[in-house]
This record gives structure tokens, C-alpha cells and sequence, in this order.
């Protein structure tokens, strides 16, 4: 009897990587899920009503589930990508050559024969194209061991097809942006209820992150960026004051709550006495930058309609008080200097 045949599949939590997966499990191959976490990845980790998260779907596959983060290898495939960025800061290409080498390496590691993906042929522009398909399988260094099996029929076979291992014929071609044939198959082989999973949610495909990514990139370089900073990105509103100076302005308790971390490291504007936003202030500050900060913070603050606001900044053992004159909301200066809605 042919030994069974083992793989590792990506699990991205969408219904293409589900389907991936039962499709072979109908064939009796042995699967163990990958999740990669790159850190710009929110993959929802608790439970909401219609809504399944990564483990879950692990479970109900009755798979192992192996949660890999290469965040700290990613940094370089995201700042240096050799096939470009998609339309926002997002290397597709590069991102899912990293992961599916690391899936290649597991797949050595766990004595499996494949690496399996969701993908299908021509459905995402930026790493699902036929050459880019191609590009992946020829620089991961696994050709005939990555099957795609919803588009498989319109790739060349894999080992274990060719062993007839894994019948060739029960798997798809499945090509093209539709989603109506994935549904279909989503029915035939009892997962459709899957088809609401939280998927991976990858702030690098997100217009306002990237911008705000881009404009911190000039200020400090690839080589200094401070990656522990990344987070700040999503958080609150931005404003670029000057070439050196950029400030963020917490938009509600929440926010306060999860800027709180980054005031260690940053100097930190808030209003003397009255309750308003907070902000924390990246680079260099000038006096000038320092007090248009405060004219902006005093925007957001109860103070807003008083012509004068008082604003401490707070830097290392520094601490010093600027009085401005809070900036009207329809000043044309805080759209002027605002990065990201
Ligand atoms: S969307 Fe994000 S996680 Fe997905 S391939 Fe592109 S960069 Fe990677």
C-alpha cells in the first residue's frame, strides 16, 4: 500500500486555504496547518458571533495547527522587496515567496512531501498571475512538491501526483476572480459554514498604514526606521510638522490606552488643565514644531474653543510648558499637515 501521503498547508483562515485543505483530506492526505505571522497580520484571536477564528478552523479541520512568526526576517522583505510593492506597501510577491520557504523548510523538518496553498490561478494581480505562480515555484526551491490544489489542473503536476499518490483528477482548475465556483465547493464538501472565517486582515494592503509607513520611512530611513514603533501607525491621527517632527493625537480613551507604551520612549504633549487628546511627538521637535503641536493638540481638546491653550511637554527628566492659540477645526493647517485620514 502507497505510504500516505503528509503536507503542510497554509492556513490563512479565508475559505480558499479551507477549501485547499478538505479538498485533500478527501483523499486521505495527512495535514498539519501553517499560520504565518509576519506582525502586520490582525488575525482576530477571540471568538465574535459569525465569525471563527484561526484555531477554530484548525479544530473543525481536525488538523494540528503550527503558528510560525517570522516577523523578524520579514522586515527585510518588506523594505527591500525584489518584485515591487502591490498598490499599497504590500510586497505580495516577496511576502509569499518568505512564507511559502518557510513552509518548505517545515516540510523537510515534519518529513512531509508537500506544500500546500489556497491559491488560485489569476485571482489576485499582485502574486496569483501565472508567471508569478511560476516565479514562486522555481525560487522556492520545492518544484513538484507545492500543489495548489483548486487550480492544480491548470499547473504540472506535482511528485506525489505523478506517483499517483494523489489523484490528479479529483482536483481543480479553478481560474479567474470568481468566487462561485470556490462557494460551490465549499458546499460539496460540507465546509460552506466556514465561509464566514476571519481572514488574515494585512494592514500592509491598507491605504492610510502605507501612507503613514511611507512618510516615517523618509524621515528616518530604512536603517533607523524603529520597528517597535510600527504599531503606532494605527493608531490615532498623524501630523507632519516639519521634515524631523511628527505627531500623533489620540482620538479616544482607547487610544490613550494603547499609546500609553510609546511614551517612554517618545516626548508626550498633553493639555494642562483641561481633559483633551494627548500626543506623542516622533523625531526632533523645534520650538516651532513644539508649538504648532500645541495648537493641534488644543484643537482636540476642550480647549478649543478658548483662545489660548496651555500644553506640557514631557521629554526624558524635561519638562516644559508651551501656551498656543488652538487651531479652529476648519484651519487649513491640520489638513495641510495630516498624514492618513
Ligand atoms: S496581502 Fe500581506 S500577507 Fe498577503 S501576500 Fe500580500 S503582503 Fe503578504
Amino acid at each position: 500500500m502507497a505510504k500516505k501521503v503528509k503536507a503542510i498547508a497554509l492556513l490563512s483562515g479565508g475559505l480558499d486555504s479551507v477549501l485547499a485543505i478538505a479538498l485533500l483530506q478527501a483523499q486521505n492526505v495527512k495535514i498539519t496547518g501553517l499560520l504565518i505571522q509576519t506582525g502586520f497580520t490582525g488575525y482576530r484571536e477571540k471568538a465574535e458571533p459569525g465569525i471563527r477564528n484561526i484555531r477554530d478552523i484548525a479544530r473543525e479541520l481536525n488538523i494540528p495547527l503550527r503558528i510560525e512568526d517570522i516577523h523578524e526576517t520579514y522586515w527585510d522583505t518588506l523594505l527591500n522587496p525584489v518584485y515591487g510593492y502591490g498598490k499599497h506597501m504590500n510586497p505580495c510577491m516577496d511576502c509569499h515567496l518568505h512564507m511559502i520557504r518557510v513552509a518548505a523548510r517545515i516540510m523537510k523538518e515534519e518529513n512531509a512531501d508537500l506544500v500546500v496553498t489556497g491559491e488560485v490561478l489569476g485571482q489576485r494581480p499582485n502574486s496569483q498571475l501565472a508567471h508569478q505562480m511560476k516565479t514562486v515555484l522555481r525560487e522556492s526551491g520545492i518544484e513538484g512538491r507545492l500543489l495548489r490544489p483548486l487550480s492544480a489542473l491548470c499547473l504540472p503536476p506535482t511528485i506525489p501526483e505523478l506517483e499517483g499518490r494523489i489523484d490528479r483528477k479529483a482536483l481543480k482548475g479553478f481560474q479567474g476572480r470568481s468566487r462561485r465556483p470556490q462557494l460551490e465547493l465549499a458546499k460539496e464538501l460540507g465546509v460552506a459554514h466556514l465561509a464566514v472565517a476571519a481572514g488574515g486582515n494585512c494592514f500592509l494592503t491598507n491605504a492610510v498604514f502605507s501612507v503613514r509607513f511611507r512618510d516615517l520611512l523618509k524621515q528616518y530611513g530604512k536603517e533607523g526606521f524603529p520597528r517597535e514603533d510600527i504599531g503606532l501607525l494605527r493608531i490615532g491621527r498623524h501630523f507632519r510638522l516639519s521634515p524631523d517632527a511628527y505627531l500623533i493625537v489620540s482620538r479616544n480613551e482607547e487610544e490613550e490606552r494603547l499609546l500609553q507604551p510609546y511614551r517612554e520612549r517618545h516626548c508626550v504633549f498633553e493639555p494642562e488643565s483641561v481633559i483633551g487628546a494627548s500626543a506623542i511627538g516622533l523625531g526632533c521637535f523645534s520650538n516651532e514644531d513644539r508649538r504648532i503641536s500645541a495648537q493641534i493638540l488644543g484643537r482636540y481638546s476642550k480647549a478649543e474653543t478658548a483662545e489660548r491653550v496651555n500644553v506640557i511637554m514631557r521629554e526624558k527628566d524635561k519638562c516644559l510648558k508651551i501656551c498656543a492659540e488652538a487651531l479652529s477645526p476648519d484651519d487649513l493647517l491640520l489638513k495641510e499637515l495630516r498624514i492618513g485620514e
